[in-house]
């Protein structure tokens, strides 16, 4: 991912300066999975063109090929350069919005019909690691939603409510059960999510990238979409030195739509999240943090997460960006972050800095949208994108394989609108940067 790639990815997210930069991803440094391709050249046809290399193009082009599909898929930059290549990696079954929820907005049977589906999203990820040996640090240990205060932990104990009563296997963890699996004494409680786990998330879409190609799947990075058009029975997709003609399309760019004609920007709020993480603890410190691997985040409206990587770093994230006025300040409030959460790695050095855009729905709700004959975009998972994105690109190539839209997890819509995207954007990024300018 070169510098001005990052720099234009992120420009919804505030100027971006340099010290991020420096630093850069911990995911790019240590990912153990590669893909090899060329940029797209000439004409082509297919069955399938997918516009987005992340988890949702990615899934849906390794299980439309899968299905028999000849499939090309376009990254505008490399594999995983959008939030698929950038988040915490933390595997979580559902969404954020708890079942009771999902149905209030969605009615009883499409939410129900939502929640189970994506309640097993985390068997769809790890049985796809195992069966491609995707190597991605994988560890399925449950995560850990932890309570930073009284509220938060009846907020939990809601959850648990919920959850239980859908059959999930979840458990509520006193303050000192939580101190003893977190090495933290920072917390209430916490919910345990047995289906849940952690994943090094760049490596797993490339992983799911090489499985596609093995497949049958031709995956051309650096192959920026600048148009797309159709005359009702084809798609025509263009790229500075090439074209697709497909009779499927699919728009998976995300958070990440950028410099494309001929189809109107899927609509969602963009939120940046940005981790830090220290150079590798001694064996002495890391095994008392997250002994048994899962990852953590807690219940404030200023969430933060925490976890390990294999090599025992600790990864601290909130919501912001590393830019120039806020940085200081969230790169302030993570050095104060680790030192309450885990003293003992208090005055590690941070090595790696980077930051991401969550596209968010108003909802918090994943759409499925129609662009067109044959045509789907499929965007705004919200900030749980790893099992969804999965979920839903499968989806995708079962719906395009006969299934039609009942395949699909939710109702594909004609339109989504989302209002005061701008404001809803500066509303978030500076309540975020006032929590991390006073508190920890
Ligand atoms: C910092 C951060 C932390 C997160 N933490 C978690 C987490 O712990 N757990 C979880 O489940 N989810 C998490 N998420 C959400 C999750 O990462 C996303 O929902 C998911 O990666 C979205 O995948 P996607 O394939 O839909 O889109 P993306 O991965 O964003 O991929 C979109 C791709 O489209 C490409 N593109 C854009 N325009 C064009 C064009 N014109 N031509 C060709 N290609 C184009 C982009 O380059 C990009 O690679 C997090 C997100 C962020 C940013």
């Amino acid at each position: 991912m070169n510098c001005s790639s990052i720099v234009e990815a992120n420009k919804d997210c505030g100027q971006f300066m340099g010290k991020a930069m420096e630093e850069g991803s911990l995911w790019s440094a240590t990912a153990q999975e590669h893909v090899e391709t060329s940029p797209l050249a000439g004409d082509e046809t297919a069955d399938l063109v997918v516009i987005g290399g992340g988890y949702t193009g990615c899934s849906a082009a390794l299980h439309a090929a899968l299905k028999g599909m000849s499939v090309r898929l376009l990254e505008a930059e490399t594999i995983g350069h959008g939030g698929s290549g950038r988040n915490v990696g933390l595997v979580n079954a559902g969404l954020w919005t708890p079942p009771e929820g999902i149905a209030e907005i969605l009615g009883e049977e499409a939410g129900a019909r939502l929640s189970t589906v994506l309640a097993s999203a985390p068997d769809l990820v790890f049985s796809l690691i195992d069966r491609h040996a995707i190597e991605c640090e994988s560890i399925r240990s449950g995560t850990l939603h932890c309570a930073h205060s009284p509220a938060g932990l009846n907020d939990l104990r809601e959850r648990y409510r919920q959850l239980s009563a859908q059959g999930a296997p979840v458990k509520l963890l006193s303050a000192q059960e939580t101190a003893q699996r977190t090495g933290s004494d920072q917390f209430h409680g916490a919910l345990h999510d047995a289906r849940a786990g952690t994943i090094q998330p760049l490596a797993y879409c490339r992983g799911l990238a090489r499985a596609a190609q093995t497949a049958g799947a031709h995956l051309h990075e650096q192959s920026r979409v600048a148009s797309v058009s159709s005359d009702g029975n084809s798609w025509r997709v263009e790229t500075k030195q090439g074209v697709v003609t497909a009779k499927h399309l699919l728009l998976a760019t995300n958070a990440y739509f950028d410099g494309l004609k001929g189809i109107a920007p899927p609509q969602s709020i963009p939120l940046c999240f940005f981790q830090m993480a220290t150079a590798p603890l001694g064996h002495n410190v890391r095994h008392k943090i997250l002994q048994g691997g899962e990852g953590g985040w807690d219940t404030a409206a200023v969430m933060s997460s925490f976890r390990k990587d294999r090599a025992g770093r600790v990864i601290i994230g909130a919501m912001g960006s590393l830019d120039a006025f806020g940085g200081v300040l969230h790169r302030g409030w993570a050095r104060r972050k680790l030192r309450a959460l885990f003293p003992e790695a208090g005055d590690q050095p941070f090595e790696h800095a980077w930051f991401g855009k969550i596209a968010m729905t108003g909802d918090h709700l994943p759409k499925i949208l129609r662009i067109g004959p044959n045509g789907y975009a499929v965007f705004g998972y919200s900030g749980r994108g790893i099992g969804p994105g999965t979920v839903f690109g499968r989806a995708v190539a079962e719906a395009f394989t006969g299934a039609g839209e009942d395949a699909f997890p939710v109702e594909a819509r004609d339109a989504h609108t989302e209002r005061f995207t701008g404001l809803k954007r500066r509303f978030y990024a500076l309540g975020a940067t006032l929590a991390h300018a006073i508190g920890r």
